[in-house]
C-alpha cells in the first residue's frame, strides 16, 4: 500500500515527536502519549487497492483506487485515489483532472448502466448489459450482412464493411488495444478510431 504522508505532515509530526521525546527524557512521558493519542488513524488502513486507468485523455495514466467494502458484492466505495508509482506512463503523477477523479467516480450524473432509446421513443430506458450486448451484436450482424463489400468493381477482393464504425478507447494496455484492433479489422470495419488516434 502506498503511504501517503506529505512532507509538511511528516516534518510536523517528526518535530512534535522530537519535542515530545525530549520532554519525555526529562520525565514527561505523558507528553508523547498525548501526541500519539492526537494522531488520526491512517485513513487507508483496511482498504482494497485496485489498479485502473484514468479515462479522461489518451495519456492513459495509471491510478490506484482505494475502496472500502466488498468489491465482489458490488458494495465497495471508493474513498481515495492516487497516481500509480509503478505505472510506466505517469510514474505516480496525475494532472488536475486525474487528481479529481474521485469526484468523477461519485458524480450523480455518471452513467453506470447501459441505456437505450428505442425507435419512436423520446426517452432512454435502462437495460441489462446482456440485453445491450445482444442488441449491438444483432444490429451489427444485420448491417454487415446487408452491406459487406467483398469485391470492388474491378473484381479485386477488398472485404470492406463501411456502414458501421467502431469507436474504441485508448485507455487500455497495448495487448488489449492490439486485440481490439485485430477483432474490429477482421470484420472489415474501415471507420475505426479512438481518442488517441493510434
Ligand atoms: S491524469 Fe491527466 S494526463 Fe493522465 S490520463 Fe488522466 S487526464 Fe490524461
Amino acid at each position: 500500500m502506498n503511504m501517503e504522508i506529505s512532507r509538511r505532515s511528516f516534518l510536523k509530526g517528526a518535530g512534535a515527536g522530537v519535542a515530545a521525546t525530549t520532554i519525555g527524557a526529562f520525565g514527561f512521558g505523558e507528553a508523547e502519549a498525548a501526541f500519539v493519542a492526537e494522531l488520526r488513524p491512517y485513513k487507508l488502513a483496511g482498504t482494497t487497492e485496485t489498479r485502473n486507468t484514468c479515462p479522461y485523455c489518451s495519456v492513459a495514466c495509471g491510478v490506484i483506487i482505494y475502496s472500502k467494502g466488498d468489491i465482489a458484492q458490488g458494495n465497495a466505495v471508493a474513498m481515495h485515489l492516487e497516481g500509480d508509482v509503478d505505472h510506466p506512463t505517469n510514474r505516480g503523477t496525475l494532472c488536475p483532472k486525474g487528481a479529481a477523479l474521485l469526484d468523477f467516480i461519485k458524480s450523480e450524473t455518471r452513467l453506470t448502466k447501459p441505456k437505450v432509446r428505442r425507435a419512436g421513443s423520446d426517452k432512454f430506458e435502462e437495460i441489462s448489459w446482456n440485453e445491450a450486448l445482444d442488441n449491438i451484436a444483432r444490429l451489427m450482424k444485420d448491417d454487415r450482412d446487408a452491406n459487406f463489400i467483398e469485391r470492388n468493381m474491378d473484381g479485386v477482393q477488398v472485404n470492406r464493411w463501411t456502414t458501421t464504425g467502431f469507436l474504441a478507447a485508448s485507455a487500455t494496455t497495448n495487448e488489449t488495444a492490439f486485440l481490439t484492433y485485430k477483432a474490429v479489422r477482421s470484420t472489415g470495419i474501415v471507420a475505426f478510431d479512438n481518442q488517441a488516434r493510434v
